[in-house]
């Protein structure tokens, strides 16, 4: 019998392979034997396991990591299974046919399962240790990443040393994920009293809290969204360290920082994440625009809008339903849109409508210094911005026209919490188009926008309706047949 079917067989028929028998175990860490803890291999993913069996069938050791393990002792359900091994980059990739290598801070491998994908990486080394040996298979190219790059603030660049298990312990964030699940005896390995803390309640980093966020000050945001998403506590030591630090924030690739956001916002926890970002003085590095118009006071129209948001983001998360960053972030921007262009309205003595395109450009702009909105996102955005001033024609057939649009429904949504923020006009402006929308007419229109939607777009078909989809990276089924040139002062960030 070949490897590979040894291999599957193990992973059928999990609970009956005969159980190693003794426990490795590593100095400096504590080791839960597989009859001393809850979890069973029928609770993990089967191509995490299958990632896991092969590696070990090729001689590699191999072990889930991270907040898979984390999530499975709280009972809750992992995001994904991240498995970690010894072996380089180039032979995982040689294990799999269906891996790809991604990455320059951090090389990884990629391995895919249909949709699902199995991150495995290589255990991580300490940047000023000495350099291994080097490995046989290594080519040139290879060790020249083998390097680590840090910036004069301490911040590492680039992180490709690669080291042993312990020393991947400590290279870790925090003590909870720093629990290891082995293959070869299914027991768990406990580097940094990750378990205890789990026990307590507690989010705590591994080694000096300043050090470790100097090193990645994301580190910081993935404090708040543990503590949050976990229901715990950050230890004082490594809450500390944050209000003096909010600022290396600045440091962090736009592109990052916009993938952290949506991690803070589309889990269930945005409100509180949100206002634990505030508390440690790190929302106005990632949202300055924003940051500028908050007042602090409960019951300014900006306070509102922005806390209702994360009101509805969070139910609607946690009842099952979609939400959509563009939605998100259209809401989160909306007063610091409506402020500059009254600004360039009334000091630049510009037309309203002017105005408002010039400040859509100008704070999207300034936003993606911070932030890197994608333009399939950004392009949303305007679109819900825009709808605003339309749903003030309620004469005639507009109202029709305007529920055809697939678009109406988040513009409908936006205004509703702009009413709940503002009252006043808004309230019974979104009181019509709320009685309209029980009109036949309109539920015509909004079978029509919803037809709209999910019709695919033919080449060169003129067509007003935006992509139905905002997922992430998904392109259209068609190239665009021609590229209009760039227009200036718009927001040029892609994916
Ligand atoms: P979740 O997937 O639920 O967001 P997670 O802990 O699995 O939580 P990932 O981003 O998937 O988070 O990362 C997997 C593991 O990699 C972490 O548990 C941690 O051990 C390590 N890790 C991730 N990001 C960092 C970081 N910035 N610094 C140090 N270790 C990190
Ligand atoms: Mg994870």
């Amino acid at each position: 019998m070949g490897k590979d079917s040894q291999a599957k067989k193990s992973v059928k028929q999990p609970e009956q392979a005969a159980p190693p028998v003794s426990t490795q175990s590593f100095a400096g860490a504590t080791t839960v034997p597989r009859s001393e803890h809850a979890i069973s291999r029928k609770q993990l993913s089967p191509s995490a396991l299958k990632v896991l069996y092969r590696l070990k069938d090729n001689g590699f050791e191999a072990y889930l990591v991270g907040g898979c393990i984390r999530d499975l002792l709280l009972g809750l359900e992992p995001k994904d299974f991240d498995v970690v091994t010894n072996a380089t980059p180039e032979q995982v990739k040689r294990c799999f046919n269906n891996c790809r290598l991604i990455g320059r801070r951090f090389r990884l491998a990629h391995v895919m399962f249909g949709r699902e994908i199995i991150e495995v990486a290589t255990f991580r080394g300490h940047h000023d240790a000495p350099e291994d040996d080097p490995k046989e298979e290594e080519t040139p190219k290879e060790l020249a990443k083998k390097t680590s790059r840090a910036s004069g603030e301490g911040q590492l660049l680039r992180d490709n040393v690669y080291g042993s298990i312990e020393e991947d312990a400590e290279r870790r964030d925090f003590t909870v994920n720093a629990l290891y699940y082995s293959i070869n005896d299914f027991s768990i390995h406990d580097f940094a009293g990750g378990l205890k803390d789990i026990d307590k309640g507690i989010i705590d980093l591994i080694g000096d809290p300043e050090t470790r966020y100097r090193e990645d000050p994301v580190r910081m945001l993935r404090a708040i969204r543990f503590a949050t998403k976990l229901r715990m506590t950050i230890a004082p030591r490594t809450e500390t360290p944050m209000y003096e630090l909010a600022h290396l924030l600045r440091n962090i690739p736009p592109a990052r920082l916009f993938d952290e956001s949506l991690k803070l916002f589309l889990a269930g926890k945005a409100e509180d994440n949100f206002q634990m970002l505030r508390e440690f003085g790190l929302f106005r590095y990632f949202f300055p625009v924003v940051d500028q118009v908050l007042t602090g006071n409960d019951q300014d129209k900006e306070e509102i809008l922005v806390r209702q948001m994360f009101q509805n983001t969070d139910e609607r998360i946690n009842s099952g339903k979609s939400v959509s960053p563009a939605f998100i972030l259209a809401a989160l921007m909306w007063y610091p849109l409506e402020a500059h262009a009254n600004e360039l309205a009334i000091e630049g003595g510009l037309h309203p409508y002017d105005a408002f395109q010039i400040a859509s450009n100008d704070i999207l702009q300034k936003m993606i210094k911070t932030v890197a909105i994608p333009k399939r996102f950004s392009a949303i955005m305007r679109e819900i911005w825009q709808f605003q001033h339309r749903l003030t024609k309620t004469q005639g057939r507009r109202p029709v026209q305007l529920a055809e649009n697939p678009r109406f429904r988040a513009a409908y949504d936006f205004l509703i919490l702009r009413a709940e923020a503002e009252g006043g006009e808004l309230t019974q402006l979104a009181e019509f188009w709320t009685e309209f929308q029980k009109s036949d007419e309109a539920k015509e229109a909004a079978i029509r926008a919803s037809k709209a939607r999910h019709r695919p777009v033919v080449p060169g078909e003129k067509t007003n309706a935006p992509a139905a989809t905002d997922g992430p990276n998904k392109k259209g089924p068609y190239k665009k047949r021609r590229r209009r040139p760039k227009p200036k002062n718009t927001d040029t960030q892609s994916s």
